[in-house]
C-alpha cells in the first residue's frame, strides 16, 4: 500500500516545499506515495490516518500550535522539514517575532535540515521514508570532506576579520584551495553537519551553518568554536553569527 503523506507549512519562505516540487525524483514520489494533505496542491482539509508528516517552517504564531498537535495526533511519523522547523531558522534574526522549532511543541521523529534543504539530501530522505526506512544524516562535520580542507588539521589559531570574501575573491575551490579560516574569513564548517555537498563552498562562499550542528546544541557549538578562533572586535558584537538559524534552546 502507498504511504500517506502530509506536507504542511508554518512560518517560512516555502523554499523547502519549492525544493520538493522541483526534485528530479518528484514524479517518482507522486507515483509511489499518496499525498493526503498538501495545501499547496490540493483543497483537502481533513487530517487523518497519515503515515508520514513533513512540517516546514517555524512556530511564530499561537494559532499554529493547535495545527501542529492535530498533525502529531494523526500521523505515525513527523519530521521537521528544513532548518526553520528543525531549529527555528532565519526568523530568529527578527527582534519582533519568535521563531521556535516544532519540537518545542510536539514530539518529532527526526529532522531533514537545510535552508533550503539540499535537493539530493531531500530526494534521498523522501525515498527512504516512502520505503519505510529511517532517514540517515551524516554524523561528520562539513570540514571532513571539504574541498578546501587540504592536508591541514584545524588548530583554530586564526585571526578572523571578515564574514565574506570580497566580490573579486569569490572564486571556486579550483582557483583558490585555501580554507576560509586561513584567509581570515569566518566559516562555520567545523561545527556544522555534512550533507549539503558543500554547495556554498564550491561557489566560493563560506558556510553560514544552515544544516545545523552535528550534535544537538546549536549555539553552544558555535560559541565554543568562536571562542577558539580570534574574532575581530567588529565580529564579536554581531548577533547574526549566533542566531542566524537558531536561538539557544531547542529539543529534538
Ligand atoms: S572551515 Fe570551511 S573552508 Fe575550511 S575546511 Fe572547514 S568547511 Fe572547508
Ligand atoms: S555550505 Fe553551509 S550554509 Fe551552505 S548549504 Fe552547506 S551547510 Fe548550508
Amino acid at each position: 500500500m502507498k504511504p500517506k503523506f502530509l506536507i504542511t507549512s508554518l512560518t517560512g519562505c516555502s523554499g523547502c516545499i519549492a525544493t520538493i516540487m522541483s526534485l528530479d525524483v518528484s514524479p517518482q514520489l507522486l507515483e509511489r506515495s499518496k499525498l493526503s494533505y498538501f495545501p499547496f496542491m490540493s483543497d483537502i482539509k481533513t487530517i487523518e490516518n497519515i503515515d508520514i508528516a513533513l512540517i516546514e517552517g517555524c512556530v511564530s504564531e499561537e494559532s499554529q500550535i493547535e495545527h501542529l498537535k492535530t498533525v502529531r495526533k494523526n500521523a505515525k511519523k513527523v519530521y521537521a522539514l528544513g532548518s526553520c522547523a528543525a531549529f527555528g531558522g532565519i526568523l530568529n534574526l527578527s527582534t519582533k517575532k519568535d521563531a521556535e522549532p516544532i519540537s518545542n511543541y510536539i514530539e518529532i521523529d527526526g529532522i531533514i535540515p537545510g535552508c533550503p534543504i539540499p535537493a539530493n539530501l531531500l530526494g534521498n530522505c523522501l525515498i527512504r521514508l516512502i520505503e519505510n526506512k529511517e532517514i540517515i544524516l551524516s554524523e561528520k562535520n562539513l570540514c571532513d570532506s571539504c574541498p578546501l580542507r587540504g592536508n591541514i588539521e584545524h588548530d583554530f589559531d586564526y585571526k578572523i576579520n571578515k564574514l565574506y570574501p570580497n566580490p573579486d575573491e569569490i572564486v571556486s575551490p579550483e582557483e583558490n584551495s585555501e580554507c576560509f579560516l586561513k584567509r581570515g574569513i569566518l566559516c562555520l564548517g567545523p561545527v556544522i553537519r555534512d550533507g549539503c555537498e558543500h554547495i556554498c563552498i564550491k561557489k566560493g562562499i563560506p558556510c553560514e551553518g544552515c544544516m545545523g550542528p552535528v550534535s544537538k546544541d546549536f549555539t553552544a557549538n558555535i560559541v565554543n568554536f568562536l571562542s577558539l578562533v580570534k574574532l575581530s572586535k567588529d565580529l564579536k558584537g554581531y548577533d547574526g553569527i549566533f542566531y542566524r538559524f537558531s536561538k539557544p534552546k531547542f529539543n529534538w
